[in-house]
């Protein structure tokens, strides 16, 4: 089901799914309280048993209506953490199994787009909440997390993606390994162009993402930032500024 939340950074809005045996069903990211969207989801469970909701992560296109449906339906929320928009009724971490019905979700903590991300193993399906989007690369708060929870996703061996936003990615692991190959990418340019004299995170963003919208600018220079940190605890970057306000970083044979 898709919440009617159209916008930048959420494509054609949440999916909310409904993970279901035929007879029990879970509910996986609800989205935000839209009252459309509540009675959409009510009205798609049909005759399913409904047995859990379940929230990818705390943010606020995902997890608001969790609370509220939850107690509507008188079962459990399962999340990471509390946060902001949600509170988990059962906190779950990596490995910790959701039983719906005859069948089960696995949860994989993917730390990088936020700490707390959880993505889940149905069978041969992998549910990506916003670890991996269909469209678009994904805004991540902890590059070298970010990584490590992409290798660890593609050694799932999943064949399928549903992903938070965007349709069904039917090709698991060739979108994981663009997604890394893309990682990777942006990593060569920015040291590429610290290397040519770029030397702040405003002028290594205008290098780097070159025609981007001007309203997105600031977005990407805080991607530069938080790229900018695992260069610099690689080695690969030095940070030249530790004292003052804007990170300065050269490559490390210009020092
Ligand atoms: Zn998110």
């Amino acid at each position: 089901m898709l919440a009617p939340n159209p916008g930048p950074y959420t494509g054609p809005g949440t999916n909310t799914y409904l993970i279901h045996d035929g007879e029990q069903a879970a509910i996986l990211d609800p989205g935000p309280v839209i009252d459309s969207h509540l009675a959409a989801i009510e009205q798609s469970l049909g005759e399913l048993v409904p047995a859990a909701v379940i929230v990818s992560h705390n943010h606020p296109d995902h997890a608001p209506l969790a609370n509220p449906l939850a107690q509507r339906l008188g079962i459990p929320s399962y999340g990471f953490a509390p946060g902001p928009d949600f509170t988990p009724d059962m906190m779950i971490v990596d490995g910790s199994t959701i039983t719906v019905g005859s069948g089960e979700l696995i949860a994989v903590h993917t730390p990088g787009h936020t700490w707390d991300h959880m993505c889940f193993l149905v069978g041969s399906e992998l549910y990506t909440g916003d670890h991996i989007m269909e469209g678009s690369t994904v805004i991540i708060e902890d590059a070298a997390a970010y990584f490590d929870s992409l290798y660890r996703v593609l050694s799932l061996g999943a064949e399928r993606l549903r992903p938070g936003h965007g349709d069904t990615i039917e090709d698991a692991a060739a979108a994981i390994t663009e997604y890394i190959d893309h990682r990777h990418e942006r990593e060569r340019q920015i040291v590429a162009a610290v290397a040519a004299g770029a030397h702040v995170p405003a002028a290594i963003t205008e290098a780097v993402y070159v025609g981007i919208p001007p309203e997105l600018i600031p977005a990407a220079a805080a991607q530069v930032q938080v790229q900018l940190e695992k260069l610099i605890s690689e080695n690969r970057l030095v940070l030249t500024s530790p004292s003052s306000a804007e990170m300065h970083v050269v490559v490390p044979d210009e020092r």
